[in-house]
C-alpha cells in the first residue's frame, strides 16, 4: 500500500479524478486519506487531497508526493465520502466539494519564484532585477521594465529557473508565556541572593515560588506593574524561561455569558421532545420538522435534546442562518453550555474560524453553532443536527458546489444514525409536504410560551392612499403612528422587502400585475425594447400603455432604493433619528452588530432597513413594525414569490411586542387581498399551505416536480443564446416523457458584467439519469469552455432565480 490516490487543486473538468502518486519511504507512516499533501503536477507542485490507498497503479512512472502538510486528517473518512456525494450531487468538481467543506485558511496559496540557477553574470537588467537575491517573487516583474523574452532567453541558457511554491495560509497565534526554570527549593535560595534593591525581580520570585505553573508574559507584566528587563534580567539569571505557545483566537469571552440552566418544559413542548429524545437514545435517524411560531419554545427544545446529546458523550450541530447568527442567538447557546460551543460564521476573521474550526476538529467542544458550511464540522460522533429557520434561502449555497445544508444534514444524519431537526414557523412547502407524507416527522408548538397573542397587523391599501392624493411611499395610517410611537419614547422597525432590485410593472390605480399566462409569475419588464417577458418559457408581450384592468395610466416600473426612503422618511418625520441597515451599510466587519447595539440603547426612534433587521431582533422597545411595500417580494419574477412573502410577514410580525409592551404591525400594499398577505396577517400558516400547494400543482413546481437549471453566459449575445438553444435540443430526447424543459430564455438579470445571461429550466418527477446526462451535454461545450470563455452552470433544486 505505497501508492495514494489524490484529489489535486486544479479545478478543471478534465483533471475532474484521483491521480496516483508514489509514497515516500518517510511518510508511509504518518500519510492518512483526508490529509493535504503537495505533489507535482506538470511543472508546477500544486496542493492535494488523498483520498484512497492502493497497491498498484495503472499507470508507470509515478511520480512521488513532495511533503505532507498535516499532522492528523482535516477530513475524516465521512467527510472525503461526503464531498464525494456532494460533488456528484451538485455536479461540481471534487477539489470544490472538499474545499467547501473546510476552513479557507486551507486552501493552498502559490506562489511562482524566479531563482538564480547559475553564478554566471546576467544581462545588467537581469542583474538590477535580482540585486543580489537569488530569488524574486514572479509578481516583482510587474513593475519592472524586464521583458518576458529576457526571462525565456535566460532560463534557456540555464541561469536562472520558474520555481512554483506552495504554501498553506495557515496562521496559528502564538503568545509568550514565562514559567519557572528551576525547582521551587532553588527559587527560593535565589530569592534571598537578589539584592532589596531589584524589588521587582524579588516579588516576581515570590510569585513563583507560590505559583510555580507558567504564565502569560503580558499577565505577568500588567500584575507586578513591571517591564521586559526585569523579566529578561530574572531570565538571564536562569531563573525563569520564556517560551511561545500557541493560543486559539476566542472571538467570544465565555466569561461574559450568563449560565443558564433547563427549564421546565411546557405540555406542548414535552411532547414535541419525547420522540427526538427517544431517537437520541436509540441511535436513532429520522428527520423531524419541528413547526412552532416565534417564541413557542424551539431553542429550549434544541438545548435540552442537545443535553442529552452532550450527556451521551455526543456531538451537536446548530444551523442558524448567517444573519441571526447574533449575539443574542450566541448567548443562548454559550449561556447553557458554555466553552464547550464553537461558533462559526463569516464576519469572523479567517484566523478565528480556523481556530473554532480547530477546536471541532480536536474534539475540544461538543456543540457547534454556524451558518451553512458548519454542517461539514469535523465531528466523528454526531448525535444531533439542528437546522434553525429551515426556510431560509441562506442554507442553499449560490456558488459551486451549488448545495443545500438541509441536504447534506440528512445525509450525516443517516452516516451517523442520529436526529436532524429543521425548525420553523414557516417551514418550506417542500418540507411541510414531507412531513403531511410522513417522509418526515412533524412536531407541532401551537402557543408562544408566555401566552401571549400575536402581535395585531393592519393591512393598508395603498392604492386608497393614492386616491386620497397621498403620492408618498408611506401611508397616513404608519405616519400617525409612526408619530405617536416616537411621543411616547417607543421605538419602529420599517421594513424595506429588496434594495433597489426590482423588475416588475404594477398599476398604482388597482394593483394590478401583468403576469405570465402560462406560468403564474410576473412578467420581468425590459426597457431596450418595452416588452414584458417570462423568463420560465419567454412568453412575451409589449409593455400596455394603460392598466389593462382598470384602464389607469399610471401603470409604470415598480421599484425604490432603501436611501431613497430615508431621505422621505427624514423629510415625513423631521425629529425622528434614523438608522439604516442594508448592504451597504453593513459592509464593515462588526457594522452589523453595531448597528444593532445603537438601537438597543435607543440611540435612534427609526430603523430602517432590508430583510436583514427581519431576523433574530428582540428588542423590548419595539412597538412598531411597518413593511413599506409588501409587493416587492411578491411579484418578484420567482414561483416561491408567495411563499417568500408569507415567510417575511410572518417573521417581521413576530418581531413587534414580544415583551411587556404591544406590539403592531403595519403593512402597506397595492394587493392586500393577495392570500399570502391576508393569511399572513392572520397567522394561518395551514390555509396559506393549502392554497400555495394548489398552486404549485397547477402550475407545476415544487414540491410537485423536482428543477434544474442551467444557466450559460457569454459576451456575445448570440453565442450565448446558440448554446443555450443546443442544451435544450440536446437534452429533449433524453428526458422522461413527463419531464419538461422551458426555455432557453434571457435571465431575469440578463446581464451582468458585460456577459449575457440565458437559461432553461428542466421541471422532472423521475430522471435518475439526469446528472449524467447534464454531464455529458455540458462536456461536449468544454472546448468552448476552456478557449472561448463560455460559462455554462448547472443548480440542481435551484433557489435563486435570477
Ligand atoms: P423560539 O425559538 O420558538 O422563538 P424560544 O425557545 O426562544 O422560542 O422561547 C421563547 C421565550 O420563551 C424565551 O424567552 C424562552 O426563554 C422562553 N421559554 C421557552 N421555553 C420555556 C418554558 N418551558 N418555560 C418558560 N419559558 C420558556
Ligand atoms: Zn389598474
Ligand atoms: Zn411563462
Amino acid at each position: 500500500m505505497n501508492i495514494a490516490k489524490v484529489i489535486v487543486d486544479v479545478p478543471a473538468s478534465s483533471i475532474n479524478q484521483t491521480f496516483d502518486y508514489v509514497i515516500p519511504e518517510r511518510f508511509l507512516e504518518i500519510l492518512k486519506p483526508g490529509m493535504r499533501v503537495i505533489v507535482p503536477f506538470g511543472p508546477r507542485k500544486i496542493m492535494g487531497y488523498v483520498v484512497d490507498w492502493t497497491n498498484d497503479s495503472d499507470f508507470n512512472n509515478l511520480k512521488e508526493i513532495n511533503d505532507v502538510l498535516d499532522l492528523t486528517p482535516v477530513l475524516t473518512p465521512e467527510l472525503l465520502e461526503l464531498g464525494k456525494w456532494l460533488a456528484e450531487y451538485t455536479l461540481s468538481l471534487y477539489i470544490t466539494a472538499f474545499q467547501a467543506m473546510l476552513p479557507q485558511v486551507l486552501k493552498a496559496n502559490y506562489k511562482k519564484e524566479l531563482e538564480r540557477i547559475s553564478n554566471e553574470p546576467l544581462s545588467d537588467q537581469l542583474e538590477a532585477f535580482f540585486a543580489g537575491r537569488d530569488s524574486v517573487s514572479y509578481e516583482e516583474l510587474e513593475n519592472t521594465s524586464v521583458s518576458f523574452s529576457q526571462i525565456q532567453r535566460a532560463i534557456q541558457d540555464g541561469a536562472i529557473a520558474v520555481r512554483y511554491l506552495v504554501k498553506s495560509r495557515v496562521t496559528k497565534k502564538h503568545v509568550a508565556f514565562v514559567r519557572p526554570a528551576v525547582e521551587t527549593q532553588l527559587l527560593t535560595e535565589a530569592f534571598e541572593d537578589i539584592s532589596d534593591r531589584a524589588k521587582k525581580q524579588k516579588e516576581i520570585i515570590d510569585y513563583f515560588i507560590d505559583h510555580p505553573e507558567e504564565i502569560e508574559l503580558n499577565q505577568l507584566i500588567k500584575l507586578f506593574k513591571t517591564t521586559r528587563s526585569t523579566i529578561n534580567a530574572l531570565q538571564d539569571k536562569g531563573l525563569i524561561v520564556s517560551f511561545k505557545k500557541e493560543v486559539y483566537r476566542n472571538p467570544y469571552n465565555d466569561d461574559a455569558f450568563e449560565s443558564t440552566t433547563a427549564l421546565e418544559l411546557t405540555n406542548e413542548q414535552r411532547r414535541a421532545i419525547e420522540p427526538i429524545k427517544q431517537h437520541i437514545k436509540n441511535d436513532e435517524h429520522d428527520v423531524f420538522l419541528l413547526h412552532g411560531v416565534t417564541g413557542s419554545g424551539k431553542t429550549e427544545i434544541y438545548l435540552q435534546a442537545i443535553q442529552d446529546v452532550i450527556n451521551k458523550g455526543e456531538e451537536a450541530i446548530v444551523l442558524v442562518p448567517e444573519i441571526s447568527l447574533t449575539p443574542q442567538m450566541v448567548n443562548r447557546f454559550k449561556g447553557r453550555f458554555g466553552s464547550n460551543v464553537a461558533v462559526l460564521h463569516s464576519a469572523l476573521s479567517y484566523g478565528e474560524k480556523y481556530d473554532e474550526w480547530r477546536r471541532v476538529h480536536r474534539k475540544e467542544v461538543q456543540v457547534v453553532v454556524g451558518a451553512r458550511s458548519a454542517v461539514f464540522a469535523p465531528f466523528e460522533n454526531l448525535g444531533i443536527i439542528i437546522i434553525d429557520e429551515e426556510h431560509e434561502n441562506s442554507y442553499k449555497q449560490e456558488d459551486q458546489p451549488r448545495y443545500h445544508a438541509r441536504d447534506a444534514a440528512i445525509r450525516r444524519g443517516e452516516n451517523h444514525r442520529c436526529p436532524v431537526i429543521l425548525g420553523s414557523a414557516t417551514p418550506t412547502l417542500e418540507s411541510y409536504a414531507r412531513a403531511q407524507k410522513g417522509v418526515y416527522k412533524l412536531a407541532v408548538l401551537e402557543k408562544r410560551t408566555n401566552e401571549k397573542a400575536m402581535p395585531e397587523v393592519d393591512i393598508v391599501d395603498m392604492r386608497e392612499e393614492l386616491h386620497a392624493g397621498n403620492r408618498s411611499m408611506f401611508s397616513r395610517r404608519l405616519k400617525e403612528t409612526i408619530d405617536q410611537r416616537i411621543n411616547r419614547g417607543e421605538q419602529a422597525v420599517l421594513l424595506l422587502n429588496r434594495r433597489g432590485y426590482s423588475t416588475f410593472v404594477m398599476c398604482r390605480d388597482c394593483g394590478h400585475v401583468k403576469e405570465c399566462p402560462h406560468c403564474d409569475i410576473a412578467l420581468t419588464f425590459h426597457k431596450l425594447h418595452n416588452q414584458l417577458k417570462c423568463h420560465y418559457c419567454s412568453y412575451e408581450e409589449p409593455m400596455p400603455m394603460y392598466c389593462p384592468s382598470c384602464s389607469s395610466d399610471l401603470i409604470r416600473f415598480f421599484g425604490t432604493g432603501t436611501q431613497r426612503i430615508e431621505e422621505a422618511l427624514t423629510q415625513l418625520v423631521p425629529e425622528a433619528r434614523v438608522l439604516r441597515m442594508d448592504v451597504d451599510t453593513t459592509r464593515r466587519k462588526g457594522s452589523h452588530e453595531k448597528l444593532l447595539n445603537q438601537f438597543a440603547n435607543k440611540e435612534a426612534d427609526i430603523l430602517l432597513g432590508t430583510q436583514m433587521i427581519a431576523k433574530g431582533l428582540d428588542f423590548e422597545n419595539v412597538t412598531l413594525v411597518g413593511v413599506l411595500t409588501a409587493d416587492s417580494m411578491l411579484h418578484l419574477p420567482d414561483f416561491r414569490s408567495a411563499e417568500k412573502t408569507f415567510q417575511l410577514l410572518t417573521q417581521v410580525s413576530g418581531r413587534a411586542g414580544r415583551h411587556e409592551l404591544p406590539g403592531e404591525v403595519i403593512v402597506q400594499t397595492y394587493t392586500p387581498e393577495h392570500y399570502s398577505i391576508e393569511l399572513a396577517s392572520q397567522y394561518d400558516y395551514m390555509a396559506f399551505y393549502k392554497q400555495e400547494m394548489q398552486i404549485r400543482k397547477k402550475f407545476q413546481y415544487p414540491p410537485y416536480v423536482f428543477l434544474a437549471l442551467i444557466t450559460v453566459s457569454h459576451k456575445n449575445h448570440i453565442t450565448a443564446v446558440k448554446s443555450t438553444q443546443q442544451i435544450v435540443q440536446a437534452l429533449w430526447p433524453l428526458l422522461q416523457h413527463d419531464s419538461v424543459i422551458l426555455g432557453p430564455t434571457p435571465s431575469p438579470i440578463t446581464r451582468v458584467k458585460d456577459r449575457y445571461r440565458y437559461q432553461c429550466m428542466i421541471k422532472y418527477r423521475h430522471e435518475p439519469e439526469l446528472r449524467t446526462l447534464i454531464n455529458k451535454i455540458v462536456q461536449q461545450f468544454d472546448e468552448d469552455v476552456r478557449k472561448n470563455d463560455l460559462l455554462i452552470s448547472v443548480d440542481m433544486q435551484p433557489y435563486q432565480l435570477m
